[in-house]
């Protein structure tokens, strides 16, 4: 059903950083491909949130083996290194706020809301409903959707536009149950209107 966006809603955009992309350390497949969906959206809303992971070298969740399935993963989006910039075509000029989260060594955030100021930031601008783009599905954009529940927003998963890690294999379709389940709306990216 077409959406006409307002004043109150916001795009966040989750870490659609080069390690994550083909290619990079930790590489969610085909991430690059919802670059163009998420540059036409970053046109349509009023307001515009990218978020990035931003670890400094001894982040905890980095493991020379990576098992992924227990949350180690191999060293990525390092602070100030390549892997960590966003996708060049990624029109981030567009950006009103960058959050970044995992800053600490000793603390993992998928969560854009974890240990940040996005909250208060988006209701200080009167958003009341929020719209989540970017990777991965199953991980930083799940956690970023439901806390967006919890902080009091509506939240909108704009479906062609996430990819997923799905590992272990299954995890992406859950995490889209999860969220569905938990009250999350979902939005084709083609349905999303300008107002
Ligand atoms: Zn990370």
């Amino acid at each position: 059903m077409p959406m006409e966006i307002t004043a109150r809603d916001a795009l966040i955009v989750v870490d659609m950083q080069n390690d994550f992309m083909p290619g990079g350390a930790l590489a969610v497949q085909a991430g690059d491909q919802i670059v163009p969906l998420i540059n036409r959206l970053l046109d349509i809303f009023p307001t515009r949130v990218l978020t990035r992971d931003w670890h400094p070298p001894d982040h905890l969740s980095f493991a020379a083996n990576p098992l992924f399935i227990d949350q180690s993963w191999p060293a990525h989006c390092v602070q100030n290194t390549p892997g960590a910039e966003f996708h060049p075509q990624l029109r981030q000029q567009l950006a009103d706020t960058i959050v970044s989260k995992g800053t600490h060594a000793g603390q993992e955030a998928y969560s854009g809301f974890q240990s940040t100021e996005l909250e208060g930031w988006l209701k200080q601008r009167g958003v009341e409903r929020v719209f989540v783009a970017g990777v991965a599905t199953d991980y930083c954009v799940k956690s970023t959707a439901l806390d967006a529940l919890t902080a009091g927003f509506d939240a909108c998963l704009i479906r062609d536009a996430v990819r997923g890690v799905d590992n272990p294999p299954g995890s992406e379709a859950a995490a889209v149950s999860a969220m569905l389940k938990a009250g999350v709306n979902s939005i084709e990216s083609r349905e999303i209107l300008p107002a």
